[in-house]
């Protein structure tokens, strides 16, 4: 896609509003649609993050207390690396993204950052060191350029068109009335949902975290535009730790650890080479989703020849 230089004029007032709502809890809780449940200590420190390595001890959670979702989740991301997990809908994957975040505390075991665990430090210094693309992207009710560079209170404007020509969402913005200054509307009903992803992909990109959390973060996205941000979100993740959420399986190849996530348990874990090797759930995943990728190739090429 062509990189697009578009006259910008919205830096100015961009900086202040970001600088005020980078403090704002309510505005973030708005931005990812969750319950501001859990309470801060007041004395909570802040998060000292050295190289962000991720360690769930023995996590339990549920949401109702009948209902165990995570019945003891063991897991490390060392710094820098990439673990990735995948598993039937409902397995409780986002959960595990949502517990890192902190939206609810765990009810047995913990989570820890380079050591620290994450309730005994304050959720704003926590959350300034995660990038998360949630499932599904809640945007503010404010301009897209406020949208992207949210996160990151010294972007300037040439960082924010960056961003958005790597999430692949600057054509599209090229065809709005008011470009980056177009509002996106309450929640952000005007776009898509495979826009808001690539806004919340944007914004993630210009954040430039230790920490990466991706929630199924292409999957709204055509198989295409999934192939070129993919090449985006791989450079980020390049050399810091990365936990990322995967519907596609073609897209954690690459993973230094796989986990599958299955009733509330860790059923199986390893690279997708060893994986493959027992012929366990991520083979017959793969296979699978192999067989639905052919016969969807299939149907293309017959619609084309039609
Ligand atoms: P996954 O991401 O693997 O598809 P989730 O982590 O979103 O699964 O959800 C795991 C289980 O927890 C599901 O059965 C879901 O219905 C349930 N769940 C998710 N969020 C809530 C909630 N806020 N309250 C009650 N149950 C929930
Ligand atoms: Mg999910």
């Amino acid at each position: 896609m062509a990189q697009l230089s578009i006259p910008l004029n919205f830096i100015g007032t961009l900086y202040r509003e970001i600088t005020t709502s980078l403090t704002d809890m309510d505005a973030m809780f708005k931005l990812l649609d969750e319950p501001a449940e859990v309470v801060d200590n007041p004395d909570a420190a802040d998060l000292v993050v050295s190289n962000g390595a991720i360690r769930f001890n023995d996590v339990v959670f549920s949401y109702d207390a009948d209902r165990p979702i995570l019945k003891g989740v063991s897991f490390e991301v060392p710094a820098g690396k990439t673990v990735a997990i995948v598993g039937p809908s409902g397995a409780g994957k986002s959960t595990i993204s949502r517990l890192l975040f902190r939206f609810y505390d765990v009810k047995g075991g913990s989570i820890e950052i380079d050591g620290q665990d994450i309730r005994a430090v304050n959720q704003t210094s926590l959350r300034k060191v995660i990038g998360m693309v949630p499932q599904d992207t809640v945007l503010f009710n404010d301009t897209i350029a406020y949208n992207i560079a949210y996160g990151r209170a010294n972007a300037t404007e040439a960082d924010v068109v960056d961003a958005a020509n790597k999430a692949q969402i600057s054509g599209f913005i090229a065809t709005l009335p008011q470009g980056f200054n177009t509002e996106v509307g309450e929640r952000g009903l005007k776009l898509s949902g495979g826009e808001k992803q690539r806004v919340a992909i944007a914004r993630t990109l210009l954040k430039s975290p230790p920490i990466l959390l991706l929630d199924e973060a292409t999957s709204a996205l055509d198989t295409h535009t999934e192939r070129e941000i993919q090449a985006s979100l791989d450079e980020v993740s390049a050399n810091r730790t990365t936990l990322v959420i995967a519907h596609r399986l073609s897209t954690v190849v690459g993973a230094d650890e796989i986990l599958v996530l299955k009733d509330g348990v860790v059923a199986e874990r390893g690279t997708h080479a060893q994986l493959m090797k027992i012929s366990g759930i991520y083979h017959s995943m793969w296979e699978r989703q192999k067989a639905a990728d052919q016969a969807r190739d299939q149907l293309a090429k017959a619609l084309e020849a039609e």
